[in-house]
């Protein structure tokens, strides 16, 4: 019999980052006081903004984060190949948006990931930003096993990111992933995880730095929405209000919110317009199977 609690978290995980990421998607690159002027305080999925989405319509962070999912889901013993696959059949389909770092590394890869990586990070004299952490979530969703979890965690990041600061982001996102799963409360999680990491400081009040793409200001916003919100909604709405890298912001937040509250908390209004709904509904039900399976434990 299937356990409705995990599941719930699980799809709400999977739809929290599509809604985080189609909500915030609209005010992109906005400033806060372009975002007032135009939509007062933005609550609904319209679609819009610098990437011309149609309502529902995710960005790279959903596509991304179904890469890993999927390809966790193909192979999970040993997922990366899988996952490499799935981001190059992305890149072929010529999305609309590709962060700086993940194009580099995709016009450098040659057979190796983390070489490439290596690569992208010297050409550009850094590869700090955000896109290893927002398409991460599966990974805590997939692997009951916790060092299986942070090795596959850490690879994940560095298969673009060759940076620490975007490999601890991940480990620590995943951490509050996997004790929410068990449904360990949001804010002692967070507070514990964060604990030493140089997070601490900078998350209870709002953050002293722009909601960039640079991996650490994201995740200190992230951690404070979650933090100073009391429902799936807040936590996007905030998200989307911010402007900056409002999508990648929605939905790096979104997933953990949307594990926190479960799906069944989650506005249909939100979860009803996502465009791909069958692919998400799709990845949320294998990774649950995956997670329950008796297969548990892979060879590392
Ligand atoms: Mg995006």
């Amino acid at each position: 019999m299937r356990e409705e609690r995990l599941y719930d978290r699980i799809k709400g995980g999977i739809y929290g980052v599509a809604i985080g990421d189609a909500l915030g998607g609209t005010t992109e690159f906005m400033t806060t006081r372009e975002i007032k002027a135009r939509y007062g305080y933005l609550k609904e999925i319209v679609g819009g903004g610098v990437w011309q989405l149609e309502p529902g319509e995710v960005t790279d962070d959903t596509m991304m984060t179904l890469c890993v999912a999927e390809g966790i889901l193909e192979n999970p013993a040993e997922p990366l190949e899988p996952i490499g696959r799935n981001f190059l059949r992305w890149y072929k389909s010529k999305p609309k948006d590709i962060g700086i770092t993940i194009r580099h590394v995709f016009e450098k890869y040659d057979g190796n990931w983390f070489e490439a990586a290596v690569q992208a990070d010297r050409d550009l004299d850094q590869s700090g930003g955000n896109g290893s952490l927002m398409r991460c979530l599966p990974v805590a969703l997939a692997y009951a096993d916790k060092a299986d979890m942070e090795r596959v965690t850490r690879l994940q990041s560095q298969m673009t990111h060759y940076d620490e600061s975007c490999s601890e982001a991940c480990v620590i996102y995943s951490r509050i992933a996997y004790r929410l799963l068990r449904s360990e409360d949001l804010r002692e999680t967070i507070m514990s995880e964060v604990a030493g990491a140089g997070y601490e400081g900078n998350i209870l009040d709002a953050p002293d730095c722009e909601p960039s793409g640079y991996v650490v200001h994201t995740f200190r916003w992230v951690l404070h929405l979650l933090l100073n919100s009391s429902s799936f909604s807040e936590v996007v709405q905030k998200a989307a209000n911010l402007g900056g890298d409002s999508d990648t912001i929605g939905a790096i937040a979104g997933g953990l919110a949307g594990i926190s509250y479960g799906y069944s908390s989650i506005p249909s209004g939100f979860s009803n317009v996502i465009l791909i709904r069958n692919r998400l509904d799709e990845a949320a039900s294998g990774l649950y199977s995956l997670r329950s399976s008796a297969a548990q434990g892979f060879e590392k």
